[in-house]
């Protein structure tokens, strides 16, 4: 009993010096401390907000099968092509006039064009690309979907209106069908007599474009100057979107979407 006593004394004899200690510490402490005024203009700014890096989630192209077991083609297809593992391009071999094109970074770079806060690719193109997948059983290889402003220059640095940039244009070949483009023809033709009789049938405007209320098909072939999305050496199709389903408008071009809606990370 006496030790139990005994030894309940001494910790609390331990514990009340080293409060003791501690407040002595504080005192000292206080007694040490300086205090400076801080003089700053309302411009100053002591640090600057960085913004968080934002990055979509990548897509499991496995997750959506259809019936053939091809992949189910999203948005996610149409993402920019741009790498940094692009070499620059050099622009002028004048030595006083140095000047190189940049690639962009693709997805580990910037977003798809965004509407209404989320990222946007027509849908009519997305549809019919699946319907090029379920009735030829092949899969589509979308070689370029959107393309932002920067790997739009360096891809094909005329094309400054082309609609890649707003995520209304889409090049492609089917593979397995890459020596028998015309049947891949002859499958949108009848998703138009099937499916959208509304936008009337895909006519033959030249010896290699097709249109009617909803794109413009155009084929290209092996041989002709390709971009450098489609340097592949099959010839491939070209969808350019003419019509939007949503806005029942005509769909053009637009600097500000192309510019403005796109959000890097
Ligand atoms: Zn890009």
């Amino acid at each position: 009993m006496n030790v139990k006593v005994l030894f309940i004394a001494l910790s609390l004899l331990l514990m009340s010096c080293s409060g003791l200690e501690r407040s002595e510490k504080a005192k000292i402490k206080s007694l040490n401390v300086q205090k400076e005024k801080i003089t700053r203009s309302e411009d100053d700014i002591a640090y600057h907000l960085v913004t968080p890096k934002k990055r979509g989630a990548k897509a499991y192209f496995w997750g959506n099968k259809v019936a053939s077991n091809l992949p189910k083609i999203t948005k996610e297809y149409f993402r920019c092509k741009g790498s940094y593992k692009n070499p620059p391009i050099h622009l002028h071999k004048n030595s006083s006039n140095e000047k190189y094109l940049l690639d962009c970074n693709g997805f580990d770079e910037h977003s798809l064009p965004v509407k209404d806060e989320k990222e946007y690719i027509y849908p009519a193109l997305i549809e019919l690309l699946n319907y090029v997948q379920e009735n030829s059983l092949k899969q589509v290889v979308i070689t370029c979907g959107h393309r932002c402003p920067k790997h739009n220059l360096y891809t094909e640095i005329n094309a400054t209106r082309s609609k890649h940039l707003i995520g209304a244009e889409v090049d492609f070949y089917v593979l397995g069908l890459q020596a028998q483009i015309g049947n891949v023809v002859e499958i949108i033709k009848k998703y138009y007599e099937n499916r959208h009789k509304e936008y009337g049938p895909l006519v033959n405007t030249t010896s290699n474009s097709f249109e009617n209320k909803e794109i413009r098909l155009k084929v290209r072939s092996s041989k002709e100057q390709k971009d450098l999305d489609n340097q592949h050496p099959y010839p491939y199709i070209t969808i350019e979107l003419k019509y939007d389903r949503d806005t029942k408008k005509a769909v053009h071009y637009s600097w500000k979407i192309s510019h403005q809606s796109v959000m890097k990370w």
